[in-house]
This record gives C-alpha cells, sequence and structure tokens, in this order.
C-alpha cells in the first residue's frame, strides 16, 4: 500500500479506503485514509520544518524544487502508470500532466526571485516593502488534474518560503502518494506532507488553527464552505473553483481550420477540466457546418481505457461525476438535440461517450451548469453585441474563447469577455509563466505566473529613520 508523507516519514495511518478503477467501477487497491491525528501530526511537522525553510534562501529552495522535477522525470513511466490506473485516462494525457505540467510548474516556480523593493528613499527615511513566507499552507485538491494541481500549489508554496501539507481527493490519492515516497529522501522533513483521506481530513486541516494559509481547487459548493471555515481564524484564502467557459466563433471563422482545436478544448480529459470550452457560441452562417463537423469528429473518438494503446478519451473519473453526468445527459436529449454520444450502453465503468447537442440555448441546464464531463451544446447566435453578453451572463468567469481569420477583430470581441482568461483561436493555454485568474464565483488569489507567488506571501514594510543633523 502506498503511504503518507508526514514529517519526512511514511505512514500507513491507522485505517484505510479504497481505491475504484473507473473503467471497471471495482476497488483495484487501498490508500490510508487520514484522521484528524494524521492532520494534526501532518500541520506540526510542516510548522516545525517552517523556519529553516523559510530562512535557507531562494537557491536552496529552487535546488530541491528542481531535484522534485527531475525525480517526476526520471519516474515517470511508473507515476504515468498509476495515474492512469486511477483515472482510466489515455497515456499521452497522463505524461503531459507529469512531464509538462508538474514538473513545468516546479522548475518556474524554483526559477523565481522575490528581493526587497525600495518604496521611498531621501533625507529623512529608507522605505523597503519586503515579501515574507506565511507559514503552513493547506492545499486540497481535486481528482481531474491530481499531480498537476498538487503541484501547481506545492510549487509556489515552496518556493516562497512555505512548509505545505497536501490532502488529495479521496478518488485519485495513488500518483500522489507515490512521488510522496519518492520525494521523501529530496524534500526536507516536513517541508512537504502528503495525506490521502476524504472530505473530512480536508476540512480539519482547513480549520486548523495552525494553518496560515489555504489554497483550495475544486467545486464552487465546498469552497463556499472552505471560505466560511478560514473565517474564525482569518486564513488566506486562494479559490480555484468551477468554469463555464465560452467560446465564440465568429463568422470569419475557417471551420476546416478550427473545428478540430475546439473539438479538442471541449473534450479534452473527457471534459474534466475546469477551464474547458463548455459552452460553444457559433454564428448562425456555420452553425450547421460545424455542428455537424464536431458530431463527426466525437462519434470517430475512440473511448477506452488508457491502458489500451489506441484510447483518445477515458472515462469520467469518479462514481458521483459519473451520475451527475448521466443526469445532464438525460436533460440534454430533452432540452435538444444530440446529434453525437448521448447513449451510455451496458458497458462496464464510468464510459459516457462524446455527445455534441445542438439546438440549446440558455435556460438549459446544460448551458447554464457546469457538466463537467464530455458533453458540449452548440448554440446559436447572430450578433455580436448579443453573443458577448450572452457569453458574460454566467455566475462563473474562469476562461473564453473568440475564434476567427481576423485574429485582430477576435482580440476585439476576446477583449470584452469578463473572464480571468480570454484565448484567441485556442483555449485552455496553460503556461506556468502566465498567470491564470479566475473571476465573479469561479474563484480568487490567482495561480500561475509572477502573481501566483504573491498570495503566498505576506507583506511587510521596513521604514528606516534617518539620524538628523543638530
Ligand atoms: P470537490 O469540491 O468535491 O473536492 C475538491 C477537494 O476538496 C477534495 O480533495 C475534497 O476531499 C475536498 N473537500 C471536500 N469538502 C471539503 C471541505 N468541507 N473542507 C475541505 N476540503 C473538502 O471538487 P471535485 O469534485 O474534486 O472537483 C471538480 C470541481 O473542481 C469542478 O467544479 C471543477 O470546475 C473544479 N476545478 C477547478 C479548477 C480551477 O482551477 N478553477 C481546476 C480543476 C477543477
Amino acid at each position: 500500500m502506498h503511504k503518507m508523507l508526514i514529517g519526512g516519514s511514511l505512514s500507513a495511518g491507522s485505517r484505510t479506503m479504497d481505491v475504484i478503477d473507473p473503467c471497471t467501477g471495482q476497488g483495484f487497491d487501498q490508500v490510508p485514509d487520514a484522521t484528524a491525528d494524521d492532520v494534526d501530526a501532518a500541520v506540526a511537522a510542516a510548522r516545525a520544518a517552517f523556519p529553516a525553510w523559510r530562512d535557507c534562501g531562494f537557491g536552496k529552495r529552487e535546488a530541491v524544487l528542481k531535484e522534485m522535477a527531475d525525480a517526476i522525470m526520471a519516474n515517470i513511466e511508473e507515476l504515468a502508470d498509476l495515474l492512469i490506473a486511477e483515472t482510466g485516462r489515455p497515456r499521452d494525457l497522463a505524461m503531459f500532466e507529469l512531464a509538462h505540467l508538474a514538473t513545468g510548474y516546479l522548475n518556474y516556480y524554483g526559477s523565481l526571485r522575490i528581493e526587497p523593493e525600495l518604496i521611498v528613499e531621501d533625507d529623512t527615511r529608507r522605505v523597503e516593502l519586503h515579501r515574507k513566507p506565511l507559514g503552513v499552507v493547506a492545499a486540497i485538491v481535486p481528482w481531474n488534474a491530481p499531480v498537476f494541481i498538487a503541484c501547481n500549489k506545492i510549487a509556489p508554496a515552496m518556493a516562497a518560503g512555505n512548509t505545505v501539507v497536501v490532502k488529495t481527493a479521496p478518488s485519485t490519492p495513488l500518483t500522489t502518494l507515490r512521488l510522496g515516497e519518492i520525494l521523501a529522501d529530496i524534500v526536507p522533513p516536513g517541508v512537504l506532507n502528503i495525506l490521502s483521506g476524504g472530505n473530512d481530513a480536508g476540512a480539519t486541516l482547513v480549520a486548523h488553527e495552525d494553518v496560515a494559509k489555504v489554497t483550495f481547487t475544486g467545486s464552487s459548493e465546498t469552497g463556499r464552505k472552505i471560505m466560511a471555515a478560514c473565517a474564525p481564524t482569518l486564513k488566506r484564502v486562494t479559490l480555484e473553483l468551477g468554469g463555464n467557459d465560452a467560446a465564440i466563433v465568429l463568422p470569419d471563422a475557417d471551420i476546416q481550420q478550427v473545428a478540430a482545436p475546439i473539438f479538442a478544448f471541449s473534450f479534452f480529459n473527457s471534459g474534466q477540466v475546469c477551464a474547458v470550452i463548455k459552452r460553444l457560441y457559433v454564428h448562425d452562417s456555420l452553425y450547421d457546418a460545424m455542428c455537424d463537423t464536431l458530431a463527426t469528429m466525437a462519434k470517430g473518438s475512440k473511448l477506452a481505457s488508457g491502458t489500451d494503446a489506441d484510447a483518445q478519451f477515458g472515462p469520467v473519473q469518479n462514481k458521483a461525476q459519473y451520475d451527475k453526468v448521466c443526469r445532464y445527459l438525460e436533460q440534454a436529449k430533452r432540452d435538444g438535440k444530440v446529434i453525437a454520444g448521448g447513449e451510455i450502453g451496458d458497458r462496464p465503468g464510468y464510459f459516457v461517450p462524446l455527445t455534441v447537442v445542438r439546438d440549446v440555448a440558455e435556460g438549459h441546464a446544460i448551458v447554464d451548469e457546469e457538466p463537467f464531463g464530455p458533453i458540449l451544446p452548440v448554440i446559436r447566435y447572430s450578433d455580436i453585441d448579443d453573443v458577448v453578453e450572452r457569453a458574460n451572463a454566467s455566475p462563473f468567469a474562469l476562461g473564453g474563447s473568440v475564434w476567427g481569420s481576423d485574429v485582430a477583430a477576435a482580440a476585439k470581441v476576446a477583449a470584452r469577455l469578463e473572464s480571468g482568461s480570454v484565448w484567441v483561436n485556442q483555449h485552455c493555454a496553460l503556461d506556468p509563466a502566465v498567470p491564470f485568474p479566475a473571476n465573479r464565483q469561479s474563484g480568487f488569489g490567482v495561480e500561475g505566473g509572477i502573481e501566483g507567488l504573491y498570495p503566498y506571501l505576506a507583506l511587510q514594510t521596513l521604514n528606516i529613520a534617518k539620524p538628523q543633523a543638530g
């Protein structure tokens, strides 16, 4: 059984929970299920490790983060096997998450440096602005990109000089636990602690009085609970929550050019990504042709376990999400015209066929809500001002994109979207050096870029009076 990393030691904990294979719906492994005592031990270890880690300097921290990234690459086949086993996703996607995203964020944040800034200097005083680490950071991770999102939090938190306790998602603990075992000899004891456990372990960690900051990625519903739980001790909190990203296809778009990337960024990871296309608005003049092209692509895609070398798309990751996506499928059939997918069939596991729905609009659940699965609603529009207003009329504001042949014109339309990220002729283009902000109920406290380091640092002004003559 893979173990938790607490204070530099590996721990089996005192109770276990099952890990389910989403391709079969059957348990295939067990992991520790962290108790409140395990949470206490991890926070105490992180707290004890904080002063030395805070004081060791950016150079030492960069070396450790780089070694962590190198360790992922050195063990990538084993880690990819585990990630495929617990998510069912195709191998190329597992490799992308590990080799590109997880290591990319560790290396990028390791390379950053924060120096004091001189704000004022005159005959009477010198004022400097310093940024200092906060202490113990609790990182609560979802199941859709378990290793990437853990590293996306670990990297800036540790680079800034904080120590970290990670709580993995209940249904995807395996790869992150194995990573913790690999990192046990690389990271100084207590600087990084990794717990597997249920929602209760997350709630205990968030409420812990020795945790200085919580960074959370997951549903908006849980985000609200976490924000409330941070209130009694006034913890800082970063929330990366749900999204309902709109993509707008302008009348001058070339369907031959844009259909493939739109398809890819709608169904990436079988739609289980916060910032993939979840509402596709297509101009009236292209609507039928775009619907037909996307339906043909969906029907031609291979849905299979990631252990199958030909797999292009995997299952929904867990039963609760699968049940939710199945409910959306029923609503899609009732509210619109399903032109690809739609039928689950009787195969085992949590497979949902790539589903394209046309003739739907706002007011239908699959347009207004976030299915977080492989269902794409295609919505007709005829007026640019109207479609911009409709794209912005969502409580979510995470990402959005505009597609067209006249790139400058498309960029002008994109600038009118209110989401944290807007893309032109691409979507969900993640880069560690580029901030990934969330607006409205998609969250706050940015990740990515140098801006993603600041939420892990407290500001301090140092104001020095100069001796005055006479
Ligand atoms: P979730 O909110 O159910 O769970 C996320 C994590 O929170 C899990 O580790 C869970 O155990 C923990 N948790 C649950 N209740 C808790 C509580 N009361 N206190 C502390 N921790 C608690 O989300 P999920 O179903 O794992 O993930 C899917 C959601 O995440 C989607 O809505 C998706 O849009 C969102 N998401 C957002 C981003 C982003 O960057 N904005 C990225 C990925 C996923």
